[in-house]
């Protein structure tokens, strides 16, 4: 029998003579299961759909579920306003980011965006061996479109990525800011609307003006239904028709497809909630400048801020309050979800304490 690697090699060293490269270099994504009181770290949202009605129903677990959502999507292009035929359902938005790599990036395509910006979006380039580039925020973290587009004229990408809102920051890109992307340009322009639900304009209902641009949502943030994962791409027909040929069959099982439908129905709690976490997004930010503490404007469920108070997330951590804390070139750097009343004030209680006692 011919063996196809040397035959000392044993796990983690015979491994490697088989993954590829780019594969070997990534680290997987992480999460802490850390206890919690206040879950404040990951910009979730809150239980607005309890389903007696899509559990209580015969599911018939045999069938396959239907393999482009139909009415799920109709549901869907309603509440945007957009045609059915215009949408393509997956597992969350992270699906989708990985469905346009697959798509569109060959070995070496260049892909790019902002830093900071969700770290998602380098990794699936990496794996998809693209090379991926970025254009630093300015320092007040506002996002500089000009200094966007001479980098891609530079570059040249295939993909340029916009979250919109910005995650970790909450910077917004305005209407205006993206036509000018997506006119002084050549690539196709992904803007990632995860938070859109929380800010001042969706560009969804661009979709039909462009050939190149798609825009993502998710049922993760807003909707409070990150456990479904349930995400969706719009575009114009021409990108949906490629996207469908790449996209596994069946990827959207049957339960995701059924909350879905019903939350898409009711959407006025989902509005309720977002006004409510508007309000206090802007009670926070003002108390938290009271403090002295650099926050920065968001447009998100979210805010991001600067704090020197030594060991803060892990302090906050000990009264079971999660952040999320950043690294490297931001360390120093924190981002709060903006969750209910309650939730924001222990939040904010717990920073007041450490003020207190490093001032005194
Ligand atoms: C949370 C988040 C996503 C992931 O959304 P899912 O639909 O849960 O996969 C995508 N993009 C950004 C910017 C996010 O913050």
């Amino acid at each position: 029998m011919q063996m196809p690697f040397p035959s000392d090699l044993r796990g983690e060293e015979m491994m490697k003579t088989f993954v590829r490269e780019t594969i070997l270099n990534l680290k997987g994504y992480e999460t802490k299961n850390t206890p919690y009181v206040y879950k404040l770290d990951a910009n979730e949202g809150k239980t607005l759909f309890f389903s007696d009605q899509a559990t209580s129903e015969r599911e018939d677990f045999n069938r396959y579920p239907d393999n482009e959502a139909t009415v799920l999507c109709e549901v869907m292009g309603k509440f945007l306003g957009v045609p059915t035929e215009n949408i393509v359902a997956g597992n969350g938005s992270s699906e989708m980011i990985e469905l346009i790599m697959k798509t569109f990036i060959d070995t070496g395509d260049g892909v790019l965006s902002f830093t900071p910006s969700f770290s998602m979006y380098e990794v699936f380039t990496n794996i998809y061996s693209g090379r991926f580039f970025s254009v630093p925020s300015r320092r007040d973290f506002s996002l500089d479109v000009d200094a966007l587009i001479a980098k891609a004229n530079e570059i040249k990408p295939k993909v340029i990525l916009l979250c919109n809102p910005n995650n970790p920051t909450g910077a917004f890109l305005t209407e205006a800011e993206i036509k000018k992307v997506i006119e002084e340009t050549n690539a196709i322009i992904v803007v990632d609307e995860a938070y859109i639900e929380f800010s001042d304009g969706s560009f969804v209902n661009q979709v039909n003006q462009y050939e190149n641009v798609i825009v993502l949502r998710t049922v993760s943030k807003a909707f409070g239904l990150a456990s479904i994962r349930l995400g969706f791409m719009v575009a114009n027909k021409e990108v949906i028709n490629i996207i469908k040929k790449v996209k596994p069959p069946y990827n959207l099982n049957s339960l995701s497809q059924k909350y879905g439908i019903e939350a898409l129905q009711k959407t006025e709690k989902m509005s309720r909630y977002v006004l409510e976490i508007k309000q206090e997004r802007e009670k926070l930010y003002q108390e938290m400048k009271k403090l002295n503490i650099e926050v920065y404007p968001s447009q998100a469920n979210f805010l991001f801020f600067k704090s020197t108070l030594v060991d803060l997330a892990e302090r906050l951590q000990e009264k079971g309050i999660l952040i999320r804390q950043f690294s490297g070139d931001l360390a120093w750097y924190y981002r709060v979800t903006i969750g209910e009343k309650e939730e924001n004030s222990a939040f904010l209680n717990g920073v007041k304490e450490m003020v207190s006692h490093a001032s005194s």
